[in-house]
């Protein structure tokens, strides 16, 4: 039996016994009835006044003592002092994890904000404060994308792309570079994780505007001394001096065109706003891309173009031509003259494609991932053969990025190599099938 059980049969017990003491009592008195009833009327007033002071302890539970009751409110006392225990012991170990909590987040280099699904500030750590100016009385349940209106940041707040962080510029109250991530999780909340990358960004534009300036320094001088190697080499005088002389203007050649390169790619990084987006005649540009290879004086002997829609890229034009002739240019580059130059064009729902093919060499798997980055060769010595500066990829990957594309490249070794750009459909303009064909 329960302890409840047991209490239940004293108490039972008890109340018996009280009223066969009232019922004796009342027939020694002639009365049974009025010794039962007064027996009943007495337990009834104990009780009342064992519920009065329960009552009164649990209104003044913080400042009086538990009544010292007897039977069954002597357990029920006992239950609810066990359930304040309980409570406060829950309670005190939540606050103490709370305030752990909130000194941790505090302590933490990254700034953090708590968003509802609604997107309305739910709770910020210091950092968040400080770096997006807020205060906890005014900014607790503003919606975020009314404090920071930066298009960048609200347009990836809507995307529902959150893989990586978005860079943004924040005026207040200091020019500042946050970079912001939102960490889903729940059901709809969201977590908006906030990292000062000023310094990172400052550097990255210093780093820039250095090759830029350098490499617009090198120009001019470059270009007297290439002017004086081209005098000398149509000088017959110069006998033995021909061939030195001729191996110098090799290299100002490569030279310049590493320079030129250079201050392309500074070009494109220089300006990261939206481009301006006309419609590219993609065909006419393979067109003249494959002309410009069959003038060359060594190159692979088939050069292919196949147009597989007629709709239009909309881009930079000069952006777009520079990637695709580079990407041309190193088909023809890398495949011997009995080999083969595939470019074609096509649009499906995906977007635009435009890819280059080639008979040549091919490329071993392991360089493939690091193919785009700055002066990165699988062959140094067959690209300086080649004429090559090392950054033709490098464009590549930039110019495509900017029309939020991306290069493909598939290669099998001693077999041949595919690279292929891909571009989302709002750089497609489509034309209605009946216009196309
Ligand atoms: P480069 O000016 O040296 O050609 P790129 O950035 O254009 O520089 O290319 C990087 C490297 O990728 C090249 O050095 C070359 O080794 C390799 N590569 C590029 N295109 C091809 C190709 N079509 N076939 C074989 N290798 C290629």
């Amino acid at each position: 039996m329960t302890s409840g059980g047991t209490a239940f049969v004293y108490v039972t017990v008890r109340v018996l016994a009280a009223l066969a003491i009232g019922a004796a009592i009342g027939w020694f008195a002639g009365n049974v009835w009025l010794g039962v009833s007064g027996a009943f009327a007495l337990y009834l007033a104990w009780n009342l006044w064992q519920l009065r002071e329960l009552g009164f302890w649990l209104q003044h539970r913080s400042v009086a003592d538990p009544p010292n009751a007897a039977g069954l409110w002597g357990d029920v006392v006992a239950q609810v002092v066990r359930l304040h225990r309980r409570k406060r012991f829950h309670k005190e170990r939540l606050t103490r994890l709370f305030r752990e909590l909130r000194r941790s987040t505090a302590a933490m280099p990254d700034g953090v904000v708590m968003l509802d699904p609604q997107g309305e500030i739910v709770w910020f750590n210091r950092k968040a404060a400080e770096l997006l100016d807020l205060s906890r009385r005014a900014d607790l349940g503003l919606r975020i994308d009314n404090l920071v209106r930066n298009p960048d940041f609200v347009r990836y707040l809507h995307g529902g792309q959150y893989s990586l962080p978005v860079v943004v510029r924040l005026d207040t109250p200091v020019e500042r570079f946050v970079a912001f991530q939102v960490i889903s999780y729940g059901e709809d909340q969201r977590l908006l994780m906030l990292r000062d990358v000023t310094r990172e960004v400052r550097l990255e534009q210093m780093r820039k505007d250095f090759v830029a300036n350098a490499s617009h320094e090198l120009r001019s001088p470059l270009t007297v001394v290439a002017g004086y190697l081209e005098t000398f080499s149509s000088d017959p005088g110069l006998g033995e001096l021909m061939a030195p002389i001729a191996e110098m203007r090799r290299q100002t050649d490569r030279m310049t065109r590493i320079i030129e390169d250079l201050l392309e790619l500074s070009r494109f990084e220089a300006n990261d706003g939206p481009i301006r987006g006309l419609p590219i005649d993609v065909a006419g540009m393979a067109a003249l891309l494959r002309k410009d290879v069959l003038a060359r004086t060594a190159h692979p002997r088939q050069v292919e173009v196949a147009i597989e829609s007629g709709d239009a890229l909309i881009g930079d034009e000069a952006m777009v031509q520079s990637a695709f002739s580079n990407l041309v240019d190193n088909a023809a580059k890398y495949t011997p003259a009995e080999g083969s130059v595939f470019i074609r064009w096509w649009t499906d729902d995906d977007g635009g494609h435009y890819s280059v093919r080639d008979t040549g060499p091919g490329i071993p798997e392991e360089h493939i991932p690091r193919l785009t980055e700055r002066f990165y060769r699988v062959d140094p010595g067959r690209s300086r053969e080649t004429g090559g500066s090392g950054l033709g990829l490098a464009i590549v990957k930039h110019a495509l990025h900017r029309h939020g594309g991306r290069l493909q490249i598939e290669s099998i070794e001693g077999r041949g190599s595919t690279f292929t750009c891909h571009f989302p459909p709002d750089r497609v303009l489509y034309r209605p099938a009946a216009a196309s064909a």
